[in-house]
């Protein structure tokens, strides 16, 4: 690519293996994590993106909720193929399975949400001389500035609260601190991306079901062909 195409790398920097399957490993530390990270910046690279999680959902990525119905109705989706999905169809849908796996998923994600990855991007950050961005459910002006000014990192970035308020920005440059209805971190967007448009479908932060199916469609408008 040459020298002056941006090469950033996002980083697991402690992969809470056992968060979700107790008699695994734990994975990645962040101490060996920081030494890689010093090595990225060795070899070259212009920045580090600091996230967590050894697998994808995890408990702490996206840190938030699992929601069951729409869990079950991705591996629906899935049921056809893979090693464990039929297992997993079948814990999810199944009563108390899916409601005891629920539990430990949000008890191992613990109590903090917005700015989860914060301490990690610090010790990172105190390790390199590059720019360290932070994942992890940031939402709130102050948070955010307080992660920069305060050394956690040197900027942000930002998922799902920009899918709940996509003008969060403008909301900020207002004034705001927060948007008048966040992200409630439930991740249903998250279980919809395979079968239904990204957006947000969480009705509670809605006026009505209709309300939330207008604003999820209207990824469709103006309509890509004609
Ligand atoms: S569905 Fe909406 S409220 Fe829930 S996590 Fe996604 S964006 Fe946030």
């Amino acid at each position: 690519m040459g020298r002056d195409f941006h090469l950033q790398v996002k980083i697991s920097t402690t992969d809470f293996n056992n968060a979700a399957i107790p008699w695994e490993g734990k994975g990645n530390t962040l101490s060996e994590s920081v030494q890689v990270c010093q090595w990225l910046e060795q070899a070259g690279v212009d920045a580090i993106h600091v996230s967590c999680g050894s697998m994808f959902p995890h408990p702490k990525n996206p840190a938030g909720d699992l929601p069951m119905k729409e869990a079950g109705m991705t591996y629906d989706i899935m049921s056809a193929s893979g090693r464990h999905t039929r297992r997993n169809l079948f814990f999810f849908r199944t009563w108390p399975f899916n409601a005891a796996f629920r539990w430990w998923w949000v008890h191992n994600r613990g109590r903090v949400v917005e700015g989860i990855n914060l301490s990690d991007s610090r010790a990172v950050k105190q390790a390199v001389g590059i720019p360290v961005i932070c994942t992890g459910g940031f939402q709130t002006a102050s948070v955010i500035r307080q992660a920069v000014s305060g050394g956690d990192c040197d900027g942000v970035s930002i998922a799902r609260s920009l899918v709940a308020n996509n003008d969060l920005v403008k909301l900020f440059a207002q004034g705001h601190d927060c948007a008048p209805r966040p992200c409630t971190y439930c991740n249903k967007c998250m279980l919809h991306t395979l079968k239904n448009p990204l957006g947000c479908y969480e009705e509670s932060r809605f006026e009505s079901r209709e309300a939330m199916l207008k604003q999820i469609m209207s990824v469709f408008e103006p309509p890509p062909f004609r």
